[in-house]
């Protein structure tokens, strides 16, 4: 396996986080040790998602993962790899939930997000699935597709001076700092996920 280089938003080859990404059409051991290699890279990173446009690759993949040790979330050690999704349903409940994400290194915000989603997609080797996913998978699985439609957790934030990093203090807690967060990096967006039937 081998650990890819994620794509900031900070970086010079940026624009691949803004592009719609394209389908994928060819499966089988290569897109498998794509995903691997997102995963591992994933976890490395302490992330619990990862989509290909993040590792420079304009393509409709993504990866989720919780953490074994959110005990109380009804997907809890989970790890799915979604090519091609749709986002088939979306609950009416929506929540509000810190987000980061690894190409925007360090930087956290609220996001509102349905507490629900139903997803079609295909696996590795081609074969079609649907899952329903609550919670906080389901947050994942929203934040990883809006990556394939080249949106970031930033552009739905509701007040973006409301960004913010952690710092540690002099106990060694971490405490919220606000950051100014270039708003040329943001594009706000109104519209909701997009549902496909
Ligand atoms: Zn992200």
């Amino acid at each position: 396996m081998a650990r890819l280089r994620v794509v900031t938003i900070f970086d010079e080859d940026y624009q691949v986080l803004r592009q719609k990404a394209r389908k994928v059409n060819r499966f089988g051991p290569e897109l498998a040790r794509l995903a691997e290699d997102m995963l591992e890279t994933m976890r490395e990173s302490h992330g619990v998602g990862l989509a290909a446009p993040q590792i420079g690759l304009s393509i409709r993949l993504f990866v989720a993962e919780v953490p074994e040790d959110m005990e109380d979330e009804p997907h809890a050690g989970e790890t799915h790899v979604f090519v091609n999704p749709k986002i088939v349903k979306v609950g009416r409940e929506e929540v509000e939930r810190e987000e980061g994400c690894l190409s925007i290194p360090g930087i956290y915000g609220d996001v509102w997000r349905a507490d629900e989603v139903v997803v079609r997609a295909q696996d590795v080797k081609g074969k079609p699935f649907r899952l329903r996913a609550k919670g906080f998978l389901a947050r994942i699985i929203l934040h990883e597709y809006d990556h394939l439609e080249g949106i970031l957790f930033v552009d739905r934030v509701e007040d973006p001076s409301t960004l913010h990093t952690y710092e540690e203090d002099d106990d060694g807690e971490l405490i919220p700092v606000p950051v100014e967060f270039p708003r040329h990096l943001i594009r706000p967006v109104q519209q909701p996920v997009l549902v496909r039937k």
